[in-house]
């Protein structure tokens, strides 16, 4: 497959997994020009999976947009990269068993599925990542999240 970064035509594929009961098959490549890695998907039908966004617009499910959005909140954290790529893979796991059915999952539900995984792999990074998606509307708002993380939330609030 072309390297989508420097358009070398060899790979070698690192990772090979069965997804949703063998409805589908990730790979994991790399590069062997460059070392970039990239993902590609084998699928029995050819419809690709998508997402449903806020505005109901649907669009390719796209791994990057995760593992950006996933960088962003561990920047600077004590997270090796290894841990980054298996959290993204289990997100991508998730959400293709989720959007199963219909192959479409809403964005929000994808949200939720990286905040679950960050909120068990760093704390920090989780609010991170939850206060750019949740887009707090007030410091209220964010303390609650933060207790609710906490498990110290008065449930009478
Ligand atoms: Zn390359």
């Amino acid at each position: 497959m072309r390297c989508p970064h420097c358009g070398n035509f060899d790979d070698k594929v690192i990772e090979s997994r069965t997804l949703a009961n063998g409805d589908a098959t990730r790979r994991r490549r790399e590069c062997n020009g460059c070392g970039y890695r990239f993902t590609s998907y084998e699928r029995i039908e050819d419809k690709q999976f998508m997402v449903i966004k806020r505005d109901k617009r649907r669009e390719p499910f796209a791994r990057e947009k995760i593992e950006r959005g996933v960088q962003r909140a561990l920047e600077k954290r004590p997270v090796s990269q290894m841990n980054i790529e298996n959290l993204i893979n289990e997100i991508e796991d998730a959400a293709a068993i989720k959007g199963k059915g219909n192959r479409e999952l809403s964005a929000a539900a994808i949200g939720d599925l990286v905040m679950e995984k960050l909120s068990a792999l760093d704390k920090v990074a989780y609010i991170r990542f939850a206060s750019v998606y949740q887009h707090f509307e007030n410091v209220e708002e964010f303390v609650r999240a933060i207790q609710k993380l906490e498990g110290t939330v008065d449930t009478n609030c």
